[in-house]
């Protein structure tokens, strides 16, 4: 049969309990959202979403074509401009996803011959990436510079060190200055993906690369996600203007998509805007994830110590894991439920986002029934 090979497979998963199946959400949805990436809940905010209906009246429902043929508008180059500022870069381009960003990132700046050192805890974009990318790519321990600096001792040419910011399975933070020192020591670009960290770290959201004060620095390339805390859809790699003059030329993921939507870029834009104007909303953020996380120990559960607006809560197996969030789930509360193979580790988690707009009552509503519900 054409495809057999996909019902073996089918069973395979089965039998082990991995089947995803797809749940639309209705707009309506009475669920309280602790799964969702919409760290600062902006998503729904009215200045982000007439952003939006702006910027498709204005430019069209799709921004026609590729970047380097009609897909920049204004808008583009007026987003570009400030979420590099914003964040502390010379330039910024963006992309129609953060996972086209990535792959940009990554095979633009990691030729034949050059050595790329990849954190085992990285996002699949990356390790896409590195996948596709001309150089040879090694695996470091996670979170270990003194792995890193092994990875590269002996190479003779290009090297780049690629990672995370806060890891989306766990949400802890990468030791970014230490990984900033082993590339000058190695004359190694870092490129860091920032997606959980922009919005979340760093004064009034700026990213975790600004708290690091590596921002802006140039051997240092940063990708985002506008998906999570800029409640819209697209991606960003910021950078020396040069890095970024020379992904516009290289970066077929730039150079083959049609452009970002007009109205992507315009939420995006307005929700930036409202950030700087609102800077408190980053660090509420963070608060939120603290408090979730002390009471989700006091609870008795096994939960991460957050670094940035992840929580994650290990589950006994993948069973029981989609049991507990189905359980969740009925009784009011959305949760993100990781098991593999998009977990690393294998691991099994329950994964929460401490969005900033939680209240204390949401807050103590959803520890409450993660603890009723638990295996
Ligand atoms: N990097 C990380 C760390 C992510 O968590 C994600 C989204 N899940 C991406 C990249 C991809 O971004 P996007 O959804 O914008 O394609």
């Amino acid at each position: 049969m054409v495809f057999g090979w996909i019902d073996e497979q089918a069973e395979q998963r089965r039998r082990a309990g991995l089947v995803r199946t797809l749940r639309p959400r209705a707009a309506d949805t009475p669920l309280l959202d602790l799964a969702s990436n919409d760290y600062l809940g902006l998503a729904r905010h009215p200045e982000v979403t007439e952003g939006a209906a702006r910027a498709a009246r204005t430019w069209g429902g799709g921004s026609t074509g590729s970047r380097l043929v009609t897909g920049t508008t204004e808008l583009h180059a007026e987003l570009e401009r400030e979420l590099a500022g914003f964040c502390g870069f010379e330039a910024a381009l963006v992309f129609s996803s953060g996972y086209a960003a990535n792959l940009a990132a990554v095979t633009a700046l990691a030729p034949h011959g050059c050595a790329i050192v990849s954190d085992a805890g990285n996002h699949a974009s990356l390790i896409d990436g590195c996948r596709l990318a001309r150089g040879t790519t090694r695996v470091a321990a996670h979170r270990d510079p003194e792995a890193v600096r092994k990875a590269l001792d002996g190479h003779d040419g290009p090297a780049v060190i690629v990672s995370d910011t806060v890891f989306s399975v766990d949400g802890d933070a990468a030791p970014l200055r230490e990984l900033a020192e082993v590339c000058r020591e190695y004359g190694a670009g870092l490129v860091l993906d920032d997606a959980h960290g922009l919005g979340v770290l760093g004064d009034g959201g700026r990213g975790a690369p600004h708290a690091a004060g590596i921002a802006g620095a140039e051997d240092v390339v940063v990708t985002v996600t506008l998906s999570k805390s800029l409640g819209s859809q697209g991606g960003a790699v910021l950078g020396p203007a040069r890095v970024i003059g020379h992904l516009v030329n290289a970066a077929r993921t730039f150079i083959f998509d049609t452009g970002l939507a007009p109205a992507a870029a315009g939420a995006a834009l307005a929700a930036l805007r409202l950030l700087r104007r609102e800077p408190g909303r980053a660090a509420r953020a963070g608060r939120v994830a603290r408090e979730l996380h002390e009471r989700l120990t006091a609870a008795g559960l096994e939960a991460v110590r957050p670094d940035a607006a992840v929580v994650s809560v290990r589950a006994p197996s993948p069973e029981q894991a989609v049991r507990w969030a189905a359980d969740c789930r009925a009784a009011g509360l959305s949760v993100g439920c990781f098991r593999p193979p998009s977990v690393p580790d294998g691991i099994s988690r329950l994964r929460l986002t401490a969005r900033a707009d939680l209240s204390g009552a949401e807050i103590e509503r959803a520890v409450r029934v993660i603890g009723e519900t638990r295996p």
